[in-house]
């Protein structure tokens, strides 16, 4: 793998391709979002040419304390936005009855759907904690570069 030289793939539409054998790799590169931050994952892939491509993504190891920062953030805004959107729509869907809104019933649904909002952040967390572990086994294997 030494000495060749990596690349960015191809755009073809919505898919992309080597440049090389034409081969779609558009299930190992991750399209660029500037606002969304960098995602985690294998930095390099190699096509059955070959030939090196460089994925978007970046393994764990190498991230900029900012940029875990970001991913961090993202996350946490991630389970307080379903936290919001539960609770508001537990509350809705318990406490109106006909034209009148209960209070008990809308406390009841807002509490389960903080529940429901607890148990994605919980699924949320989980991924980040498997996409981050299987980072740093990439990066630290036992006799690994
Ligand atoms: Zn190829």
């Amino acid at each position: 793998m030494a000495g060749t030289s990596v690349s960015s793939p191809e755009k073809v539409g919505a898919a992309y391709a080597c440049d090389q054998c034409g081969a779609d790799l558009s299930r190992f590169i991750r399209t660029r979002s500037s606002h969304a931050g960098p995602a985690i994952g294998q930095e390099k892939r190699v096509c059955r040419c070959g030939h090196e491509y460089s994925t978007g993504r970046v393994e764990w190891d190498n991230l900029s304390t900012e940029q875990r920062h970001s991913i961090l953030k993202r996350t946490l805004f991630g389970c307080l936005f379903f936290f919001g959107i539960l609770a508001f729509a537990g509350a809705l869907g318990r406490g109106v009855q006909g034209y009148g809104i209960s209070i008990d019933k809308a406390a009841g649904g807002c509490i389960e759907g903080l529940l429901g909002g607890w148990a994605f952040s919980v699924v949320l967390w989980f991924l980040l904690y498997l996409n981050v572990r299987s980072s740093l086994r990439r990066t630290r294997r036992p006799g690994g570069n």
